[in-house]
């Protein structure tokens, strides 16, 4: 999905759109899923695409939402981020390719990683419950 500039500043607000393409971090804590425990999916706030699962989500105490994995092989990708004079590995949406936050080596088993993620990339879906 390739969008211009100008076309992502009319879909997202101001402070997604610092997030998601600009490589913008929202401040520690400020985020409305650091502390969401609800069943269900968490999908791109930009083009909706699955990404994580409450499944995988735990207490980093970071400030920010961390899940231990991905919800699936192609949801995200990654890439070297040297910004910031730092060495990190940047988490973006593998399908329109939205900056989502960045993925640390210390999270919980069974992976041992942990993807920290920004609340602005991210929309909520609740599990679907059956009727
Ligand atoms: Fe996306």
């Amino acid at each position: 999905m390739v969008k211009t500039d100008k076309e992502w500043k009319k879909k997202l607000t101001p402070e997604q759109f610092k997030v998601l393409r600009q490589c913008g971090t929202e401040p520690p804590f400020s985020g409305k899923y650091v502390h969401h425990n609800e069943e269900g999916k968490y999908v791109c706030a930009a083009c909706g695409n699955e990404l994580f699962s409450s499944e995988t989500k735990f207490k980093s105490g970071s400030g920010w939402p961390s899940f231990w994995d991905k919800v699936d092989e192609d949801a995200v990708e990654t890439r070297v981020d040297t910004s910031h004079g730092m060495r990190r590995t940047e988490v973006i949406c593998a399908n329109c390719g939205g900056h989502l936050g960045h993925i640390f080596q210390d999270g919980p088993q069974p992976t041992g990683l942990r993807y920290c993620i920004n609340s602005v990339a991210l929309d909520f879906k609740k599990e679907d419950t059956e009727e």
